[in-house]
This record gives C-alpha cells, structure tokens and sequence, in this order.
C-alpha cells in the first residue's frame, strides 16, 4: 500500500488472497522464507504505452495503453484485455493478480497476464473502433506471442475488438499463430469459447448446489451485467430449470419477476452484440419494468450471479440478499464482491463462489483453443462442452480439498486461494529465485 497507494483494487485482491493464505503459509513456512508473497504480488513486467488514434473526423485521441505480465511460473502469461474508462495500472494489476490464481486452478499450464485500455468503445463507429484496435496492436504486438504471453476478451473486448487485434498482428508479424484467443471460428476460434465463462459459471454453481442436495431446477436466480458472461450464464441457468429473474447495464436493472423466456434471451443477444443498445430499448420492446441506476441484489433470489463488474455488491447488498432467501452466490465477473461482502456470505454460512473459481471456465477454454490451434485441429462443441464440465468440476474438488471446514461448510474463498497458491508457488520454488 506504501509502494502504490492509488490501486484500492489491487490491495483489495491482495489483502482476500493474503488473509485467507496466511494460516497456512504459517504452517508452510518455506514459501514465507523464499519471498514468494513478496514475489507474487510483484509483476514480472508492466509495459505502458500511448495508443494515438484518429476519429471519423479527423480528430486525433490519445488513450493509455497497458500489459501487466504478472507470473509466468507455469506458463506463458494469459488473460484477457479490457476496454473501459475506468481502466488504469492498479484494476489491472488486480486483474492480472488474480489471474494467476484462476489459471492455475484450471490445470492448464498458464501464467497470468492482463491488459487493456482506458479506451471506451461505446458509441464508437466500426471504423473508430478499428483504428483503435490496429494502434493498440501495433505496440502490443512487440511484448505478446503465442508461447510469451497470449491475450484474450474482456469488459469491452469481444469478437469483433478480437478480429480487428489479430488481423494487425499478423500484418505486422507476418505469421498466423495462437496469439491470442476468442478468435472467430473461421480463423482458429474454439466452439464454446463465446459461452465458456457463463456456463463454466453455472457448472460450478450446479456443483456447490450438489452440496446441499439441491439443484437448479425452479431456482429464481438475480444475474447483473448483460454482456458476454452475463448472457451465457443465464442461458445455461435456463437450460437446467432456473428462473432467471434479471440482468443489468450500467443504466440499471431489467426485472422479469416471470423469468426471461428464450425469446428475450435472442434478443438481448442481438440488443447487446449487434446493435450495441441499452436494456432499456427492451423493457419497453417486452413491457417489463426497468430499475434505473440499481443493482439486481434487492430483488428476492434463491441464487445470485454478479457478472457484471468488480465491487457491484457491497455489504448492504450481501445482507439485503441474504434476508430476502439467497443462499448461493457464484461470481461471473472478477471480484464483484466488496471485502465487507465477502465476509457477510462467509459469517451466514452462504454458498459462496469466488470469481477466480466460478468464472475460470472461459480461460480454461482459451487453454483448449491454444491447444486445438496447437494441433491443427478443431474440436467439436460437444468435446469443448465435455472438457469445461470436467474442468469446472475439478476446480471444484479442489476448492473442497482445500476449503472444506470442521462443520462441512466448504469455504471456497479459501480453498481457491490455497489450491491456487500452492500450484504455483511450488513451480516458483523449483525455479529458483528468480
Ligand atoms: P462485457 O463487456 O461483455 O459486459 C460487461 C457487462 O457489465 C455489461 O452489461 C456492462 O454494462 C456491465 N458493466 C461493465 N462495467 C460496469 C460498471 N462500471 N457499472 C455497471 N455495469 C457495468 O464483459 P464480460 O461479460 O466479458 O465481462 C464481465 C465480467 O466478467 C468482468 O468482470 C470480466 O473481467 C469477467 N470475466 C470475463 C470473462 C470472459 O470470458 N469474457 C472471463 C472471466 C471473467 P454496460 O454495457 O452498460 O457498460
């Protein structure tokens, strides 16, 4: 905090993983001795850089640009880019922090990266959108590559923001490789790459269900965001019999107090991924009541899923759902839980899974499109299905092997963390001090 007291969120990360670890690196005292605390929590390498762009005016704009390579212990860095104005070093420091975690956790050997831009894209025309990609490119493609560092999506990065990346890395690098996934399907993309995050997500929460002997089946289930995560994870809740209850923008909630039919589900695809509107052009397509300016959280639930974006429920929130019947919670998007919150779900003994857990389902199917791309091949939906189910399960086992407590309760915050950690501090021990 000293070193860089202008990243909350990063200290925010830090401190959940650093508490939960500390018991057991007390009795582990070899990864305290080799510095591994002081090592994870330091990048390997931060590149910043300016990204010049000119609008269809002919206006000139000047964003940000950033790579936080933060571990390459077990494998090259990975994790995705975010455009978004409230991007700066200390969101991605916390994002590439807990990246390193969750890679491990999907048994893939993959280091933890993140980047992106203070960039926003919305309201930008196509052609805006482009340049930008090809001068955020042009940088970038000097400190990534498919066995350095392989970036991916995030909040604002989707296919189209991927397509325009790759078509300038190979322009400038000359070679078609692996260089970053969530590609398109005709040039190297994986089946379920798009839907890997929200049903990895909902896999998980089937299996915490499995816990109390209950499963998704008439569930009313509060989802936030409506992008990538947000989309998919309702579809697979409602696939399995959910009643899923609501999804979100930044101008508010959209409620279906009878749950959201197939129909609207196609489209808010369409709403959000072609048209780029606002929820609120759907509430009044579908006559449903929209909740300006709040979140889902006060909306009576059997499960919540926050994939929106980080500290989107606070402890008021934690409570307010508790009260109103909510017993799990798995988290779509990177840490939407406050610290406050956190303990709230831990203290009432609430099924509780954290992102770096719950949503590693889309990274894990970057892994596996690396390894396609890698072979040459292309697997079909239901093998990529088939290996993110088992995949999500074992992050599960592992977060029980780890979290599970005297009285049953599995703390899943805990298991993560510790199941993460010892992974990769192990691999940094081999490796020397370096
Ligand atoms: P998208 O850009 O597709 O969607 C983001 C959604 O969250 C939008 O509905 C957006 O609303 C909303 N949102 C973003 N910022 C805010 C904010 N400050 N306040 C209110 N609403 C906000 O992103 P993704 O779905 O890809 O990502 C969502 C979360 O999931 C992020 O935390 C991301 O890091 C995490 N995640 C994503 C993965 C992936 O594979 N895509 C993998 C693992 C985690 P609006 O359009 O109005 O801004």
């Amino acid at each position: 905090k000293l070193r860089d007291p202008e990243q909350p969120e990063f200290h925010q990360a830090a401190e959940e993983v650093l508490s939960t670890l500390w018991p057991f690196l007390q009795e582990n005292p070899k990864y305290l001795k080799a510095g591994i605390i002081e090592r994870l929590i330091e990048p390997e390498r931060v590149i910043m850089f300016r990204v010049p762009w000119m609008d269809d005016n002919g206006q000139v704009h000047v964003n940000r640009g950033f790579r936080v390579q933060m571990n390459s212990a077990i494998g090259p860095y990975k994790g995705g880019l975010r455009f978004h104005p409230s991007v700066n070093l200390g969101v991605l420091k916390f994002l590439a922090f807990e990246q390193v975690f969750k890679n491990a956790l999907t048994t893939l050997p993959m280091g933890g990266g993140k980047g992106g831009s203070d960039f926003d894209p919305k309201g930008k025309s196509n052609a805006e959108v482009m340049r930008f990609c090809q001068s955020f490119m042009t940088e970038l493609s000097r400190h990534i590559g498919e066995n350095l560092d392989i970036p991916a999506g995030d909040i604002g990065v989707g296919a189209r923001e991927i397509g325009y990346m790759y078509g300038q890395y190979k322009r400038l690098r000359n070679e078609f490789t692996s260089v970053l996934t969530g590609k398109g399907l005709t040039y190297g993309g994986s089946l379920i790459r798009p839907e890997a995050t929200g049903y990895g997500c909902v896999y998980f929460t089937e299996e915490m269900l499995k816990e109390r002997g209950r499963s998704l089946e008439g569930q009313r289930v509060a989802v936030s965001g409506s992008g990538n995560v947000a989309q998919y994870a309702a579809l697979k809740a409602m696939d399995l019999g959910a009643v899923v209850i609501s999804v979100s923008d930044s101008g508010g909630t959209l409620y279906f107090p009878e749950g959201m039919t197939t129909e609207q589900w196609h489209y808010l695809m369409d709403l959000k991924n072609e048209r780029r509107g606002r929820l609120q052009e759907m509430a009044t397509e579908f006559n449903l009541e929209m909740l300006t300016n709040r979140t889902p959280w006060h909306l009576p639930c059997d499960i919540a899923l926050p994939c929106a974006t980080q500290n989107e429920l606070n402890g008021d929130d934690a409570r307010t759902l508790i009260a109103n019947g909510c017993y799990c919670v798995a988290e779509g998007a990177n840490m939407p839980s406050t610290l406050e919150a956190l303990d709230v779900f831990l203290e009432n003994r609430v099924l509780f899974a954290p992102g770096k857990a719950a949503n590693a389902g889309g990274v894990a199917v970057s892994g596996l499109e690396m390894s396609q791309n890698a072979m040459r091949m292309q697997w079909t939906d239901g093998e990529v299905d088939t290996k993110l189910h088992a995949i999500m399960q074992s992050i599960h086992s592992a977060c029980e092997r780890y979290g599970k407590e005297e009285d049953g309760y599995i703390n899943y915050v805990k298991g993560a963390n510790i199941a993460g950690f010892v992974k990769v501090a192990d691999a940094m021990l081999a490796q020397g001090v370096v």
